[in-house]
């Protein structure tokens, strides 16, 4: 059995590994990454952000959505397959591969492919699908950075055609007419919509009577009407019973006699951690209460030389702050001044409209009892939404009503996860809404939405100044 050793010894090559990797590499250390067979990437590249956003856009352009408004439809939504849906996909993944690759082999970065088990504190052995024994590698420091999956409870009879998890829904193989979503997080929002769009009937059924919660309530609405608006049903206050195949047909029943069918059903009910082969519990680690390994600020285990970071640590779970607590645990692993994980970033929801946002929601204001104002910018005011396809959308821009702070900004609508970081570095450098006011902006633009929002906030209290 080969006997490797490394510095910094990563596990999984998502984006919370890759990051972790190369800022060790860029420090001068020695690096590994292990990573199972066909998974280089992570669920990231292989399952999640990346097949999904590309999904997304490939519906967008195949059934002209931003054209709808000027030019009708541009290709009957019956005539797209799923191949045209894939061919963008596999493109897209392919090409990040490449990049990933290329990226590794320039900073000489060691990828070993199978999955990884501690043995101790200072070793992990490597293993093949076979079970056979790859290699052994001793770490000075270690990232777990292992991710998250599906969680596919055991009485649902999951199958790649009709009962599907967001994994498997990339393999389908054709585009259904009728779809259930159960559950109204960002996973399943995001894939209802995409559906919905492409023209199939979908359902999402939710416990709670609306989609996202986590969102600004009025930002919520606006959601809502826009999803209406391409035919998505929502049945909320629906509590689960149970899941069957009958026929040709997905069945779902809930706790309150309700039946619903249709032809494809995503459960997007929660993901759980990945950390089934990786013999924590031979190094001591432990799981909290919703099976994530519990790290400190710095992301480091019970054990200071083990870190870890991503979805294995449990929420956000994004691609976007999973890459900056990767890099953080190789800056502090190797002692190189940095800083704390940001208390505040921008969250992006990919739903037709997109959504994103920073800082506080008016609901927390309110609970915090702030005294705050709002500014608000409409899509249909903004001459660049008129130009490019009059979608739906909204500004809402939250700020101190004394101090003028800004306290938190809600984009929807096309563009919001690009023009939120504007507000983003503007609320970092604690900027105050008339900022905005007092820039110029490109014309047209969404970003002008900024300084139409925030005339129309500062209006409203400008007879206090
Ligand atoms: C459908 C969907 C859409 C999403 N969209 C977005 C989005 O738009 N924006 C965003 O920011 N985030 C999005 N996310 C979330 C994002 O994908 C995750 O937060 C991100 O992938 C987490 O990165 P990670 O590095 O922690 O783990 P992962 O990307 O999950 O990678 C972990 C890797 O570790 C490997 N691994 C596990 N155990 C072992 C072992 N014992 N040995 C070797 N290797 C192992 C796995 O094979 C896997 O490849 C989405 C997720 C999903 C499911």
């Amino acid at each position: 059995m080969e006997e490797l050793y490394a510095d910094f010894v990563v596990i999984g090559s998502g984006p919370a590994g890759q990051k972790g990797a190369v800022q060790a590499a860029k420090l001068g250390k020695s690096v590994i990454v292990i990573e199972k067979e066909n998974s280089l990437g992570g669920s990231s590249l292989n399952s999640g952000t990346i097949p999904s956003k590309s999904l997304r856009e490939a519906i967008l352009d195949l059934t002209g959505f931003y054209k709808r408004s000027f030019y009708g439809h541009e290709k009957l939504i019956s005539e797209i397959s799923i191949n045209d849906l894939n061919y963008r996909l596999q493109k897209v993944l392919g090409e990040q591969r490449t990049i990933l690759e290329k990226q590794f082999e320039k900073n000489k970065i060691k990828l070993v492919f199978g999955t990884a088990t501690f043995i101790d504190k200072n070793h992990l052995i490597v293993k093949r699908k076979d079970q056979n024994i790859l290699c052994k590698i001793k770490g000075e420091f270690f990232l777990i950075a292992t991710g998250s999956q599906p969680r596919n409870p055991l009485e649902i009879p999951f199958d790649n055609e009709k009962i599907l998890d967001s994994t498997r829904l990339l393999s389908i193989d054709h585009v259904p007419k009728t779809m259930l979503v159960l559950g109204g997080g960002i996973i399943g929002a995001e894939y209802a919509s995409f559906f919905s769009a492409l023209g199939t009937a979908v359902t999402v059924v939710d416990k709670r009577d609306h989609l996202l919660p986590l969102l600004d309530r009025e930002v919520g609405l606006h959601l809502q009407k826009a999803l209406g608006q391409l035919g998505l049903q929502v049945a909320g206050n629906k509590e689960l019973k149970s899941i069957a195949k009958v026929g040709d047909h997905v069945e779902v029943l809930c706790k309150d006699g309700t039946e619903l069918t249709a032809e494809m059903l995503l459960y997007a009910l929660g993901r759980e951690a990945n950390v089934d082969s990786l013999g924590i519990e031979n190094v001591g680690i432990t799981l909290d209460q919703k099976g994530y390994i519990p790290v400190n600020a710095l992301f480091q285990t019970v054990l200071t030389h083990i870190y870890a970071a991503g979805d294995v640590i449990g929420g956000p779970s994004l691609a976007s702050t999973s890459m900056e607590q990767g890099r953080l645990t190789a800056r502090h692993a190797f002692g190189v001044r940095t800083h704390h994980f940001p208390t505040f970033y921008p969250i992006g929801i990919y739903t037709i409209p997109e959504i994103s946002y920073c800082g506080y929601s008016e609901e927390e204001l309110k609970a915090l009892g702030f005294s705050y104002e709002v500014g608000r910018a409409y899509y249909y005011e903004i001459a660049r939404n008129q130009i490019i396809g009059n979608d739906p959308g909204m500004f809402k821009i939250l700020f101190h009503a004394e101090t003028l702070e800004i306290l938190g900004i809600h984009i929807i609508g096309r563009e919001a996860t690009e023009v939120i970081h504007i507000g983003q570095v503007a609320m970092s450098f604690n900027a105050r809404i008339d900022y905005f006011i007092d820039q110029v902006f490109n014309y047209p633009t969404y970003a002008e939405g900024y300084r139409i929002a925030a005339l129309n906030g500062y209006n409203k209290v400008k007879h206090k100044k």
